[in-house]
């Protein structure tokens, strides 16, 4: 399948002035490579504050990169102005869904109108526009597409206005789409119905997708890659299939372990929380930045920065100890 996305070893850093002691550099990204195909769902996973969502809006061009090259279907949109970005046609093919249903839809339009909008911007004609308005409705199973045309979201469930969301992203006939945290702030029972729907849009569509959670279970379903990031790196990545069933990384073990177990006369007595908080992303530890909370740190860890290296068919790995945890002779949890 034809690559959609490709990100080159991108870093993204702030300068933050501290007072007396000058500016410092926060690094929200630092080296990040990736890839997605088209009919694939890479899910970037990790807990707030690793970078996840910048990583989501330096692929879309919405932040620019540090450094590192950002590819669009194999070419290089990284120093791409924003009138070039629209004029070629890259903003129309690149969206994303946000994650809260409820501020991100203006109360006072109607439905149609606010899935219109983009349309509008980019001067498609009316016909084409009500035709693709309904398309993006009936894609969203908001059907018969007619009937939510002129309802309000307010008159609308949670899920229902996540779907509008989605339709408003797809109404332009994009081939990548970041889903940014979009079932987080739903009720549960509506979370795995529009992961569903997002996965076979995206295959009726042929669309690629990066999907950012702090839910590493909610990827399961939906994604055929992971990347695990943890203080703005990929600690983990590859298969789903591999990294969920065989996780490598300490971080990987101790996110999948701290999810709880769905069926309740399994659930272990006690759930197994990782240890602390990330540290500052402005002072960040030496050596591998996951040291000061891994059980099974080491001198080395502290000192040497591991780099990824394949373990498995596609799957690599950011630790001094992976082999050790593969042949089990070291256990993290
Ligand atoms: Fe833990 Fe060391 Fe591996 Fe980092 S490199 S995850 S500190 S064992």
């Amino acid at each position: 399948m034809e690559e959609v996305i490709r990100l080159e070893n991108v870093k993204k850093y702030y300068e933050v002035r501290r007072g007396f002691l000058g500016s410092q550099s926060l690094k929200a990204l630092d080296g990040v490579s990736l890839n997605i195909k088209k009919k694939e769902t890479l899910a970037v996973v990790g807990e707030s504050g690793c970078g996840k969502s910048t990583l989501g809006r330096v692929s879309l061009r919405l932040l620019d990169a540090t450094d590192g090259r950002v590819f669009f279907k194999g070419q290089d949109i990284t120093m791409l102005s924003e009138k070039e970005l629209r004029d070629k046609s890259f903003r129309k093919k690149m969206q994303i869904v946000f994650q809260d249903p409820y501020s991100s839809l203006n109360p006072f339009m109607r439905i149609g109108n606010i899935i219109s909008e983009p349309l509008e911007i980019h001067g498609y004609a009316r016909e084409e526009t009500r035709e693709a308005v309904l398309k993006a409705l009936e894609d969203v199973k908001l059907v018969p597409p007619e009937d939510f045309l002129n309802r309000y979201p307010h008159e609308l469930s949670g899920g229902q206005r996540q779907r509008v969301n989605i339709a408003r992203a797809l109404v332009l006939g994009p081939e990548y789409i970041v889903a940014d945290e979009p079932v987080s702030m739903i009720d549960a029972s509506s979370r795995a119905e529009i992961l569903l729907l997002l996965k076979s849009i995206r295959d009726s569509r042929e669309m690629g997708v990066m999907y950012i959670t702090h839910d590493i279970a909610t990827a399961r379903y939906v994604s055929e890659k992971i990347a695990v990031m943890y203080m703005g790196e990929v600690a983990e990545t590859g298969p789903s299939s591999s990294v969920l069933r065989n996780p490598i990384h300490p971080y990987t073990i101790l996110l999948l372990n701290s999810v709880p177990e769905p069926n309740p006369a399994n659930r272990r007595t006690r759930r197994l929380v990782i240890k602390g908080e990330p540290p500052s992303p402005i002072n960040p530890p030496s050596g591998c930045k996951f040291h000061t909370r891994c059980p099974i740190a080491t001198e080395r860890c502290r000192t040497e920065r591991p780099s990824l290296v394949e373990y498995a068919p596609g799957q690599l790995v950011a630790c001094h100890r992976a082999e050790e945890v593969i042949k089990g002779s070291v256990t993290v949890a």
